[in-house]
């Protein structure tokens, strides 16, 4: 018998097909005239359907009745027009098995609406959840946009490496990677470790970014995207980082600045797009029961069709230090600027996001190309409001001159980069790339508060569990 999802069956197309749904069990009712109706959800779509289980199937009495949430079944029927409210189709089941049983006194997810702390601890059964099931949908839609967008612009995806012996890109604190046994080093206490007894005869690490292998590529193919796992060690318990996420990370060669801006600029207005059109449903939830003040929709289609504002850092120091605002960091000229002050700007001052670029060199790191003003270097923070920065970029340093007395300035090795240095050596070229976090995005799109709740498994300080 043919299968039928949950989405297909509650289009009105499916009217007077016979087939067999099969998910598990919302709710169920037993109405008066002899019959229940069992609301089940296959992960397919956002609503349920409704299954009437007539008093005469065998297992009516036997099975029927003791179904709960939870509940995993087949049923096979015809679907129908429905009279009920909310929807437009039903099954008439001739025939329901079950499969599974989730004994109501301790199955977690009963009716009754858990926090989203809750939940986390029970991060196995949360996709059975409206708000989990809805985010998982629109996370791959977003992840299924962005490789649209690249490939269809020509840009060729590349794996670049996890594990990276490089301690480089100084993008944050780093996860080691190693085969040595930490509880017999504290055992014998040994103080100098030899890393020719470890795996890669040197200390090796988890990547914190794509980058500078992806610009290897990018200098041979000119448009290239990385997007995997990315690991950051960073202690900072916020409700915007996690200690293992994913990074979407384009490098475009013969690009300069501006039109690294106008590539993050119209691949975030893409993925907005999208959600919206291929994920109405759920983005209708997220509108109604998520976001406080139910104007996702609005503010997302509101920013498809604005221009982002393009400012540079010293402008913005300006207007913050002129905003009569009191921050808990000041400002002034030279800062890295703190969440609050990215806040203001993109959600009270220009309520749109906001593209910052030319940083002060102090505070970015050795491979982004330097202004003539010898003070500033071509990065770009995109921001925006709810969630703040979503995309760090920037044009590279591509003069092996300049990028070496960089290197110099910060205490860099420079034979450890020869590789890097190299793509300058020969036939180099201007090019500019930019990183964007899978899970901010996913944040933005939802506006679900916690980074924690975009991710099945969110791995954080402290927590590793599933
Ligand atoms: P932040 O200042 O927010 O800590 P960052 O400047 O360290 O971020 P980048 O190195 O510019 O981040 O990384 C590029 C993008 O990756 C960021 O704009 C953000 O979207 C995402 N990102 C960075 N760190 C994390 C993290 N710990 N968890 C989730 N996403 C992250
Ligand atoms: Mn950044």
């Amino acid at each position: 018998m043919e299968k039928i999802s949950v989405k297909n069956a509650r289009d009105e197309s499916s009217i007077g097909k016979t087939g067999k749904l099969q998910g598990w069990v919302r709710t169920r009712r037993d109405s008066k005239a002899g019959f229940s109706f069992i609301e089940i959800n296959d992960g397919s779509s956002q609503g349920n359907i409704q299954i009437i289980a007539p008093a005469d199937l065998e297992n009516y009495e036997s099975e029927i009745k003791r179904l709960t949430a939870g509940c995993s079944i087949s049923a096979e029927g015809e679907i129908k027009e429905s009279g009920g409210r909310g929807q437009k189709t039903e099954m008439q089941a001739a025939q329901i098995s079950v499969h599974g049983w989730a004994d109501p006194d301790e199955y977690p997810l009963q009716k009754k609406r858990h926090s989203m702390e809750k939940l986390r601890e029970w991060a196995h059964l949360r996709p059975r959840t409206n708000t989990f099931g809805a985010v998982a949908r629109v996370r791959n839609c977003i992840c299924n946009s962005i490789h649209q967008f690249y490939q269809e612009q020509g840009f060729l995806y590349i794996n670049t490496p996890i594990i990276t012996a490089s301690d480089c890109e100084g993008a944050g604190e780093m996860f080691q990677v190693t085969t040595m046994k930490m509880d017999q080093i504290a055992k014998q206490q040994i103080e100098n470790l030899n890393y020719k007894f470890d795996f890669f005869d040197k200390p090796a690490y988890l990547t914190v970014s794509g980058q500078l292998a992806a610009e290897t590529y990018a200098c041979a193919l000119g448009k290239v995207y990385t997007f995997g796992p990315t690991f950051r060690a960073e202690n900072s318990n916020t409700s915007r980082h996690l200690a293992e996420f994913w990074m979407v990370e384009p490098e475009v060669a013969f690009n300069d600045l501006d039109d690294n801006m106008d590539l993050a600029e119209s691949f975030l207005k893409r993925i907005f797009t999208d959600a919206l059109e291929k994920c109405g449903q759920d983005m209708e939830f997220f509108n109604e029961r998520i976001d406080q003040e139910k104007t996702l929709i609005k503010r997302l289609e509101a920013i498809i069709n604005t221009e982002f504002v393009r400012l540079p850092y010293t402008e913005a120091v300006e207007i913050l230090e002129s905003s009569g605002q009191k921050f808990d960091f000041p400002v002034k000229w030279g800062i890295d600027l703190q969440s609050e002050h990215e806040r203001f700007l993109t959600e009270k001052h220009f309520e749109k996001p906001v593209i910052l670029f030319d940083y002060p060199n102090t505070i970015k790191p050795f491979y982004m190309y330097c202004n003539d003003d010898d003070k500033t270097v071509r990065a770009m923070d995109v921001l925006v409001p709810g969630v703040g920065e979503i995309i760090g970029g920037s044009q590279r340093e591509h003069r092996l001159d300049v990028l070496e007395s960089r290197m110099k300035a910060q205490d860099l090795d420079i034979e450890e980069y020869w590789w890097y240095a190299d793509l300058r050596r020969y036939g180099t070229v201007p090019h500019a790339g930019f990183g964007l976090g899978l899970e901010r995005a996913v944040q933005f799109v939802t506006s679900i508060g916690n980074i924690r709740d975009v991710i099945p498994f969110p791995r954080t300080p402290g927590n590793a569990e599933f």
